[in-house]
């Protein structure tokens, strides 16, 4: 049974793992205020980072989806991972052998189904680095890393391997080690023919595919031999459940730590390239593994390029081949994402020579010259276009003007265009306006010729449209965060979350769920009590973990918000704590307000009894009893104010 993980270790897990280095393997982190990070959202698109983790707390939530938890739904959110599979994948990379229910250590079937694949990948990565140095067989492959300025050491840091001829090879050794063949084949190790099992790769140089946090996940294989009955000169492990191609980025895991630092991103398009990038010093250097670049390429560059609406614009740029498919290819990419394009570069070399063949034949200096002659996007797509025409005369300028005005007049962002539209002008020596005239046509061209509905959807699904934040599925309405008395209240929560030991022993007995006006905010409270009452609060994030799994699942997600949301405050230049003249206020305040309304609750029904034809004598002493201690307490807290 995966399920049954020791409670304790899942606790443990949680306190020894850090989400900062979690959450780093994933997303570029800046800071947010003291304590507080934040970063792009890997579970929504947005431009301005709404994603905020606080690490002394453990928890991450962001504002812009509403998405939030500790690091074990960190993990399995964005992995899509289960539960047991998680706390299984964090415990390994703690080393930490994990206890189940039973006493036992579990079946190797009962580990999760994830964390087994990557077992594999990476036996099998081993395997096929091993055979590429021992077997005389491999000698093709050896000789082919060779030609290409590639040598032993090189090979090894980049993990290349030799996938056997046999057809049975690693499957053998995959069962020696005990997987099984359902393992085997899921992982798109290997087919199954009518004969059994055989290797998905045969006689090919093969290339881990690593995803973002190291983890082989698939693997890229060249043809190496002229009977090879495989004629694609490259194959590529096919979709399962760990590998998806639309959003691996062969060298990812190297490059980065680059990458989010220059916020810079060279996309090449082969496993050599990458290689030959890497060695020439561009280390920013990332292809994409037998597929085009793509919408979720982006999204993940993005997030490691911090592309935020706030900073300098990131860059990315594309070496394709100077060939009209890689032309082509550019143009796609163009056409794509407008935002996109005008952050996009385009190196190519004019005799046609892949960064690989220019390490070949240049050296170092050749690749490093290649990416830092690179051209905007647009100058490129205007360029490859304007080059079919004659501009000699006169009539070929215009042709070539009515040739280039579409992809001007493409560009979504309206204020670039006239730049753009004076660039073009310029390339083809004819006047601002003559130009303008054929983008404005155009334009309207393009939009006449497109169904209404297309276009409809087109604009409501731009990746702008962020989720609405803090209502929905919670069945309670959102806190109204324009009212002061319920900023009062979140913040009151924010503190007694994050930092629990500010208050003294029995503050908190002293607030009533009733002290909170917002249905959510009492919601939150009630977990706090019932956390507050069972638990020794041995740490902040066991505190935390404890408040989420008290409160009533629909504040779940409010619960991580308040727990990482920063608080508008100073800390305490000492203790990094807030005052306690800041707590003090806030739980003054929101205690005041309780009793406000507890004495405004008396007051109604003593007049309510008076105006009754029933006298209730009894009650109304009570009452009166009541509103006294209300009215003195209130009293106290006021005099404590000033
Ligand atoms: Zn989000």
């Amino acid at each position: 049974m995966a399920g049954l993980i020791n409670s304790e270790d899942i606790a443990t897990v949680k306190a020894r793992t850090s989400i900062e280095d979690v959450v780093r393997e994933y997303v570029t982190l800046r800071s947010a205020g003291p304590g507080s990070l934040k970063g792009l959202c890997p579970f929504h698109d947005e431009k301005t980072p709404s994603f905020n983790i606080r690490p002394a707390v453990g928890a991450w939530h962001c504002f812009g989806c509403s998405e939030g938890g500790d690091v074990i739904s960190f993990v399995q959110k964005v992995d899509h991972l289960t539960f047991s599979e998680a706390v299984e994948r964090l415990a390994q990379k703690l080393g930490m052998e994990l206890r189940y229910e039973d006493g036992q250590r579990p079946r190797e079937e009962g580990l999760g189904r994830r964390t087994r694949l990557v077992e594999a990948h990476r036996v099998a990565q081993e395997f096929y680095a091993d055979a590429l140095i021992n077997l005389p067989a491999a000698r093709a492959g050896r000789d082919f890393m060779r030609a290409r300025g590639f040598d032993g050491a090189v090979a090894k840091h980049f993990g290349v391997g030799f996938a056997p001829r046999g057809g049975e090879d690693l499957v053998r050794h995959l069962r020696d080690k005990g997987f099984s063949d359902d393992e085997i084949v899921t992982g798109g190790l290997a087919g199954r023919g009518s004969r059994g099992l055989y290797d998905r790769f045969r006689g090919r140089l093969v290339w881990p595919i690593r995803d973002i946090t190291g983890d082989t996940v698939g693997f890229g294989a060249r043809r190496l031999f002229d009977d090879d009955r495989i004629e694609a000169k490259y194959l590529n492990t096919s979709e399962t459940p760990i590998y998806k191609k639309s959003t691996v980025l062969y060298g990812l895991d190297l490059a980065k730590k680059t990458i989010s630092k220059e916020r810079r991103a060279v996309v090449v398009e082969g496993y050599t390239d990458v290689m030959a990038c890497h060695l020439a010093g561009i280390e920013n250097a990332v292809a994409t593994c037998g597929t085009a670049f793509g919408a979720d390429h982006i999204k993940v560059l993005r997030r490691m390029m911090r592309d935020e609406a706030d900073l300098a614009p990131a860059r990315v740029i594309f070496t394709f081949d100077g060939d009209a498919a890689g032309q082509k290819a550019a143009m796609r990419a163009f056409a794509d994402d407008q935002k996109w394009a005008s952050q996009s570069f385009v190196a190519v070399e004019k005799s046609g020579k892949d960064p690989c063949e220019l390490r070949q034949a240049g050296g170092d200096p050749a690749v490093q010259a290649l990416i830092e002659d690179a051209v905007p996007m647009f100058e490129f797509a205007v360029r490859t276009t304007i080059k079919r025409f004659d501009l000699s005369t006169a009539e070929g300028r215009i042709q070539a003007a009515r040739a280039v005005a579409p992809i001007v007049a493409s560009i979504r962002d309206q204020s670039l265009r006239p730049e753009y539209t004076r660039e073009v002008s310029g390339m083809l020596g004819l006047d601002v306006e003559q130009v303008a005239r054929e983008v404005s046509r155009a334009g309207r061209l393009k939009v006449d010729d497109e169904p209404r509905d297309a276009r409809d959807r087109r604009d409501s699904s731009g990746d702008d449209a962020e989720p609405v934040a803090g209502e929905g599925d919670s069945g309670m309405p959102a806190p109204d965060r324009r009212d002061p008395v319920v900023m009062a209240e979140r913040q009151l929560l924010q503190v007694i979350l994050q930092f629990p030991n500010v208050f003294a022993p029995g503050a908190l007995d002293m607030l009533t769920p009733d002290a909170f006006s917002a249905p959510a905010h009492r919601a939150v409270f009630d977990g706090i009590r019932i956390a507050h009452a069972s638990s020794e609060t041995s740490s902040v994030r066991a505190w935390t973990s404890a408040v989420t799994e008290a409160a009533p699942s629909p504040v779940a997600g409010l619960v991580s918000e308040l727990a990482v949301d920063t608080l508008p405050t100073r800390m305490d230049a000492v203790t990094g704590l807030p005052t306690s003249r800041y707590v003090d206020e806030l739980f003054n305040r929101v205690r005041t307000i309780a009793l406000t309304r507890q004495i405004a609750d008396a007051l109604s029904e003593m007049r309510r009894i008076e105006h009754s034809d029933e006298p209730a004598p009894d009650r109304s002493r009570e009452l009166g009893l009541h509103l006294q201690t209300l009215q003195r307490e209130l009293a106290t807290i006021k005099a404590g104010m000033v």
